[in-house]
């Protein structure tokens, strides 16, 4: 990730921010740069023993950006792209989604830098077990409460747990979120983000007069987020005409057996290897023939490099900043419609949220009640951001960062000047 990644998102939100006015509205408060900058960015040293004996040092990092709203709130990153920006950036994006959504968090996010994948079993454990440690006071369920994000899940989220008890002698289940059922996690929360993704992307197709069932959608990342998005979209009747994860992608216009696709995958086969698909260049996926694109991997995959190709009419950013600022407008200016990352990837910390409160009480909700209210939350935040940009004239990114930043500006005022 580039070193700039925070200072470009910087940008966009000085941009987005300056017809709100804030400095008139909230004088003496310096409130752009309360916004703009972290509260607290702590990194650190972990040393990793390997399975071998010897040792791995590398670097971990929890970024807690902002807490006006509630309790920091954010997943953690385990990637050889993590860095200290990226982690910023991140926790920064954090804390506007969960004011986008309306639920009572800030927003924090934390990673490690490491090709997690490549440890064993026993060093994944060790070394989350070690982030843990050395994070032992910072987290807490009224503090911060981490969750997972890119190449951690359920399992780590019950490492972390059971790490932090023993440290602080205290069974706090909401310490975080995303954790195994078993251990009081929610039903729900793992599908939850490709939920939400797809509850926001049958608003904004109601909207655009585009029926799901017939039109064609391509999907970049089959991980936890991009293989629910496209087996929700799939049901819905779209054709899935494409999908790709980190090692290839795969194509065909008729349409993807995606339930197929998913078990052919969890299986250990190659996503290339699909019987009844062509492989497509990754790449390719993004420019090809569909009607929605639901980026699902990581950030910056739409640049101004390729962004002139993009064919989609209706962008799901479902990956945390998939579309750099310069491609937003070369997007825009197309008359795509793109649904905010902030905003549609807002799904899993809702659920994050309801497994807080479900924790908090120890009196769990069935499925169909978690689900219900996911939508209750995606929806009404859908129309909410929709309402203002058709107000205002202007994008549901900008609707949606202008909701987000009111929210915040709001709060941070209201606790007055200490
Ligand atoms: N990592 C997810 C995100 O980027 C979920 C965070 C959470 O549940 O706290 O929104």
């Amino acid at each position: 990730m580039s070193q700039n990644v925070f200072e470009m998102a910087q940008r966009h939100f000085h941009r987005y921010a300056e017809p709100l006015d804030l400095p008139r509205r909230y004088p003496h408060m310096d409130i752009l740069s309360h916004l703009t900058t972290p509260d607290r960015s702590i990194a650190f040293r972990i040393t990793l023993q390997r399975d071998d004996g010897s040792l791995t040092v590398c670097r971990g990092y929890r970024v807690q950006f902002n807490d006006d709203r509630g309790p920091y709130k954010g997943g953690l990153r385990f990637h050889p792209m993590v860095d200290l920006a990226e982690t910023t950036a991140l926790a920064f994006w954090m804390y506007l989604k969960t004011a986008v959504v309306d639920i009572p968090f800030g927003g924090a996010k934390g990673g490690v830098s490491i090709d997690y994948a490549s440890l064993s079993l026993a060093e994944k454990e060790r070394l989350t077990k070690r982030f843990t440690l050395i994070l032992a006071n910072d987290i807490g369920p009224e503090k911060d409460i981490p969750a997972p994000d890119v190449n951690t899940g359920e399992r780590e989220m019950a490492w972390i747990l059971d790490e932090w008890r023993m440290m602080t002698g205290r069974y706090r289940r909401g310490v975080v979120t995303g954790k195994p059922v078993t251990m009081g996690g929610s039903q729900g929360r793992r599908e939850a983000t490709g939920r939400g993704v797809f509850y926001t992307i049958v608003e904004a197709a109601r909207d655009m007069k585009l029926p799901l069932a017939g039109a064609t959608a391509a999907v970049q990342g089959f991980g936890n987020v991009g293989s629910v998005s496209a087996r929700l979209l799939h049901e819905a009747g779209t054709r899935v005409v494409a999908v790709s994860n980190e090692f290839g992608a795969v194509t065909n216009p008729g349409g993807l057996d995606v339930p197929g696709l998913i078990a052919h995958v969890a299986a250990g086969n190659p996503l290339t290897e699909f019987p009844g698909s062509e492989p497509m260049g990754r790449d390719d996926l993004l420019t090809t023939e569909a009607d929605i694109l639901v980026p699902a991997a990581l950030e910056n995959a739409i640049t101004a490099a390729n962004a002139p190709q993009v064919k989609a009419r209706l962008v799901a950013e479902a990956a945390n900043g998939p579309i750099t600022p310069d491609a937003v407008d070369i997007i825009a200016d197309k008359g795509t419609r793109v649904i905010p990352d902030i905003l549609c990837n807002a799904g899993g910390v809702t659920v994050s949220y309801f497994e807080w409160v479900q924790n908090r009480q120890e009196l769990y909700w069935p499925i169909d009640e978690v689900n219900l209210r996911l939508r209750d939350v995606m929806v009404g935040a859908y129309r909410r951001v929709a309402e203002v940009a058709a107000r205002d004239k202007c994008t549901l990114r900008e609707a949606a960062y202008h909701i987000a930043i009111e929210r915040v500006a709001e709060a941070a005022a209201r606790r007055g000047v200490q």
